[in-house]
């Protein structure tokens, strides 16, 4: 499989505003951000969508959803943000390594588009 935008950014192949990174995943600025706050949310392993997620990546998931709320106060917006995975094409996904948008900073509407 080739290598993803996302597996270049965490192997420092290609650069990125990054705001975490620790052993399971890194974070870092959306380079098209679509509110005033947009971070991505990436494992270090290289699992391309949600639905190839099995039982032993719990504690990574778990990890990366209990970051993106530590991100998103350590950024200012800890009271209003939403978190969205695009999972397959048909949901709008183009980056095959999973990852977890975390947007804030701006009205969102329900449901979303
Ligand atoms: P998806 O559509 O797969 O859910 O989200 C992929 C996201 O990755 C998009 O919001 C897009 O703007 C972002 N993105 C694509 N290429 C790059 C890149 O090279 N650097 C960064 N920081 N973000 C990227």
């Amino acid at each position: 499989m080739a290598k993803t935008i996302f597996a270049k950014i965490i192997d420092r192949e290609i650069p990125a505003k990054i705001v975490h990174e620790d052993d399971l995943c890194l974070a870092f600025h959306d380079v098209a951000p679509r509110a005033p706050m947009h971070i991505l949310i990436v494992p270090k392993k290289p699992i391309a969508r949600l639905a190839d997620a099995t039982a032993e990546d719990r504690t990574v998931l778990g990890h990366m959803m209990l970051t993106a709320a530590k991100i998103a106060r350590d950024q200012g917006y800890g009271d209003a943000y939403r978190l969205v995975v695009n999972n397959g094409e048909g949901a709008g996904q183009t980056v095959f390594h999973l990852h977890i948008h975390i947007l804030g900073g701006r009205p969102f509407t329900w449901p979303p588009g």
